[in-house]
């Protein structure tokens, strides 16, 4: 949630609460630069499904690892909060109506193909952590076939 003062990128959440109508996230936020505070709300979204691991276990969706692993790549990347956000909403809505689960593959290949027409860096960053890459030359590969 980027600052409404000074547009930093890392806010804290100092406060949360439910508001009296059960359908949003009232949040008190602090900038971690300026300390200016603000609030914000959320709408809460009531997606539940389950995510199978490759190890075939199961857990229940979290949408905020995905959300946390998703803005590490879009670190000091100049993207409205809001289109991340957006992007999870409508990828959400996808992935819950098809069945009661998914794979975690699904997932991040999902995340994937958004993140190549949103941002190039933060593509490959992501691209990196899901095909494990482990050498310069995996990066160098990578970008050679995607965007040569
Ligand atoms: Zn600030």
């Amino acid at each position: 949630m980027k600052c409404q003062k000074c547009r930093n990128l890392d806010t804290k959440v100092i406060d949360s609460r439910i508001t009296e109508d059960w359908k949003s996230i009232r949040r008190r936020r602090e900038c971690e630069k300026c300390g200016a505070r603000f609030t914000t709300f959320e709408r809460m979204e009531f997606v539940n499904f389950l995510v199978t691991k490759n190890n075939w276990e199961k857990e229940m969706y979290d949408r905020s690892k995905l959300q946390r692993s998703i803005l590490k790549s879009f670190s000091k990347r100049n993207i409205e909060m809001d289109r991340i956000e957006q992007m999870i909403n409508d990828l959400e809505s996808e992935w819950a109506s098809n069945k009661k689960w998914i794979t975690s593959k699904r997932i991040w290949k999902d995340v994937l193909n958004k993140l190549k027409y949103m941002d190039d860096v933060a593509y490959i960053r992501f691209a990196s952590i899901y095909h494990n890459f482990e050498s310069v030359g995996d990066f160098i590969k990578f970008i050679k076939i995607e965007f040569e």
